[in-house]
């Protein structure tokens, strides 16, 4: 709100004023209205919407958690006697993230009668574009501030209400995590994927899975416990966003440092993406709520992990380029983003060559060893 002009916070204190009753009919009042295009003189609109209050909770009415569906309800009073349509635009301002302020959500558009009081609600994904900043944004854990409504009347210039009650709410942590992905289109076209590049990943992480739990360490012989993929295994609920148009090459320097510069330009970063590892915290103010961030291209052989920059890149492999080999990369690399090392010597493993045990060999499992398991994290809470 401190960053609102204060002609627009002198616009909403006389709007309030025309709540009041002894307010409504004091035409000197009315007159100092100072938006709109209809000069000094002439009678004011009579179609004057204004913000009382807000709140916004998760999908089932309780205090939201990171990844939920947002609920906006906007408590809206017409302070005018006519009638017609309202759109209200509200704008997301986040306290943990930079470059996250006024971003703006959906429209509502609604009508609105003489007088009337009423309440308008909005569902808001736990992805926002902003299309108009060329931005994108994922709701994650923090403080956040409805920062103003834009309420748009026909006929009248759009203006930004700010002074209404309920305007900071808090997005509690969850086991979700915020994926995004970049990719090139032939990566999929190579594979022969048809779907959605989110439905791969996916079905990716929603591979059969199962750890193997050796009897002592080094042995052979162990247990497996099965694992309906890997964020049931870890604890954890991924959730991607994936955008296209990567064009990474060998030619073009690391494949992790071009992810994270096309990563800066589609997700409207102010920096490449790269993290601060000294600090303990994976997620980067500087990354718009996203956590980690994946690329796929067909032009790298394999996959790699630049964990200083909390990127992986994964390819694929010439001499199979099924999908279920392919899936099997793009987990690996995850793994190593999640604290994994290779399991060398072991074989047979997803973080130590996974495509030569026989329950993948068969039956296309994943199949990780416990010693991977044991340093695995979530270090995006
Ligand atoms: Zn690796």
């Amino acid at each position: 709100m401190k960053s609102k002009s204060a002609a627009l916070l002198m616009v909403s204190g006389i709007l309030s004023c025309w709540g009041l009753p002894a307010c409504l009919s004091t035409p000197a009042e009315m007159d100092s209205r100072p938006l709109g295009d209809d000069g000094p003189g002439t009678p004011p609109p009579d179609l004057r919407p204004d913000v009382i209050a807000v709140s916004v909770l998760g999908p089932t009415g309780a205090l939201p958690v990171k990844g939920d569906m947002l609920e906006l309800t906007l408590a809206v009073q017409n302070l005018g006697a006519g009638s017609g349509t309202v759109t209200l635009r509200p704008l997301l301002t986040s306290a943990r993230f930079n470059d996250f302020v006024d971003v703006s959500l959906e429209p509502i558009t609604f009508t609105l009668g003489g007088r009337e009081t009423r309440e308008v609600s909005l569902s808001v994904e736990p992805i926002v574009i902003d299309a108009a900043k060329g931005k994108h944004f994922a709701l994650n854990r923090g403080d956040y501030d409805l920062s103003g409504v834009i309420v748009d009347v026909a006929g009248e210039p759009l203006s930004v209400d700010t002074d209404f009650l309920g305007a900071a709410f808090t997005i509690a942590p969850s086991d979700v995590v915020f994926s995004a992905v970049v990719y090139d289109a032939s990566y999929f076209e190579r594979i022969g994927y048809d779907g959605t590049p989110e439905t791969y990943m996916r079905e990716a992480f929603d591979r059969a899975t199962e750890v193997f739990t050796p009897e002592s360490p080094g042995s052979s012989e162990g247990t497996y416990t099965a694992f309906d993929g890997f964020d049931d295994m870890m604890g954890v609920r991924q959730i991607f966003h994936a955008v296209g148009g990567l064009a990474a090459s060998s030619a073009g320097g690391g494949f992790c440092e071009q992810v994270g510069a096309h990563a800066r330009a589609v997700f409207g970063l102010t920096r490449d993406w790269d993290i601060d590892e000294a600090n303990g915290n994976f997620t980067d103010p500087d990354h718009h709520g996203f956590d980690l961030l994946v690329g796929l291209t067909p032009e790298m052989g394999g996959g790699a992990t630049c964990g200083w920059l909390g990127v992986q890149v994964s390819g694929q492999f010439g001499s199979d380029r099924s999908l279920d080999r392919s899936q099997l990369v793009v987990v690996h690399e995850t793994g190593h983003l999640f604290g994994a090392p290779h399991c060398d010597p072991l074989q047979g493993y997803v973080m130590c060559g996974g495509e030569q045990h026989p329950h993948y060999v068969d039956d296309k499992i994943f199949v990780w060893h416990q010693v991977s398991l044991d340093v695995m994290q979530n270090r995006w809470r």
